[in-house]
């Protein structure tokens, strides 16, 4: 049995076996990896693609973390947020779009108090029954995660961004804490949020024996979607010179997910396609099965800049939509019009 059959039979990966398939040059071994988990990828949910509208509701934010251009210490950073009548108008055009999901995320902006976020949660859920509410709004009390599961939202992304307490560390201010996170994602999943965790590919610091901690941390939380994109440095912040994370060991690492949860939700993000060209579609055919084209409003799009030279920024929701169905139609894909839920593990 080879390094990938191994894989694949028992959903584990070692720190040597992560090492060999993020560095090795066997090209055959490469292929294999990725033939390997598109073929999973395809017996769980089919040629099909699952889109999620991002609106992106503030660029204002608390946090200052370190990679983060929209870290609060960054006085060149341009400050926005939506009008809860801009929220409605992106959440109307998605889904004359055909978006089922609508993602709102944004930094850690005081403005939208657990009062205000759950009006405009409970508006979205009474307007459109049958999509899907995630929420990306970093870290909360586990009362104001709760108030807005009660008032209708369905499933949150937050990041995890590194396994490592030292690692962890290394990425963000003092003030903020590894364990406050876990504490957040643990909160999420017992108030019964469908949850996404995740990292950056080549942030700073990274090893491959945080990496691991990564894969082994995924394997243990179980979450229903996991968010991966390369780092890339953002003028303005500590991290700006450091060098951008690798695609190719960021397709890798989705393929090795892929193996290690076949039924996971795992987005093609557009950090990757920021990065290269073909990023997204790659990312599909290496075992992503989502995609989250933008729906914030043109005119702050560009404001949203957690990182330099991201792309969409120029476009209106109609064009993201249709150039997503056509990139995605030209390698064999079908872009639907669904919730697209996480498939539960059935034995
Ligand atoms: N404030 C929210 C949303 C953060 S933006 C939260 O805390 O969850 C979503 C993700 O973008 C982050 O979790 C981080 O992993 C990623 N990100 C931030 N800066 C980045 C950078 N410079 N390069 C790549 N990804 C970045």
């Amino acid at each position: 049995m080879n390094t990938i059959e191994h894989l694949s039979q028992t959903r584990n990966i070692t720190r040597e076996e992560l090492e060999l398939l993020l560095t090795t040059d066997d090209r055959e071994l490469v292929e294999q990896l990725r033939r390997t988990a598109r073929e999973v990828a395809d017996a769980v949910y089919g040629k099909r693609i699952f889109i999620r509208g991002l609106i992106e509701i503030s660029s204002h934010c608390k946090n200052d973390c370190l990679y983060c251009g929209l870290r609060r210490s960054n006085r060149s950073a341009v400050r926005y947020r939506l009008t809860e009548e801009q929220i409605y108008d992106c959440c109307a055009t998605g889904y004359r779009l055909g978006f089922r999901t609508f993602v709102m995320q944004g930094g850690e902006d005081g403005w939208f108090t657990d009062e205000r976020m759950c009006r405009i949660v409970s508006t979205v859920r009474r307007r459109y029954p049958d999509c899907a509410i995630t929420l990306s709004l970093g870290e909360r009390s586990r009362e104001s995660y709760q108030a807005l599961y009660d008032a209708g939202a369905n499933r949150y992304l937050l990041r995890h961004e590194t396994a490592s307490a030292t690692h962890y560390a290394q990425l963000h201010p003092a003030e903020m804490s590894w364990q406050h996170r876990m504490d957040c994602l643990q909160a999420l999943k017992e108030i019964g949020y469908q949850v996404g965790c995740g990292f950056m590919v080549g942030s700073p610091y990274q090893t491959f024996d945080t990496l691991y901690e990564d894969l082994q941390f995924i394997r243990r939380f179980e979450p229903q979607m996991v968010g991966i994109g390369p780092f890339i440095a953002a003028h303005d912040t500590p991290f700006a010179d450091q060098p951008n994370g690798k695609v190719t060991y960021t397709l890798r690492l989705l393929s090795i997910i892929r193996l290690l949860q076949p039924h996971v939700l795992l987005p093609a993000t557009t950090a990757l396609g920021t990065l290269h060209p073909q990023g997204r579609e790659q990312g599909i055919l290496h075992g992503a099965n989502v995609v989250m084209p933008n729906l914030s409003p043109r005119d702050h799009r560009k404001d949203y800049a957690i990182y330099d030279n991201k792309i969409c920024t120029g476009e209106e929701a109609a064009e993201c939509r249709a150039c997503t169905e056509a990139r995605f139609a030209r390698i064999g894909y079908e872009t639907v019009v669904d919730r697209g839920d996480y498939k539960p593990n059935t034995p």
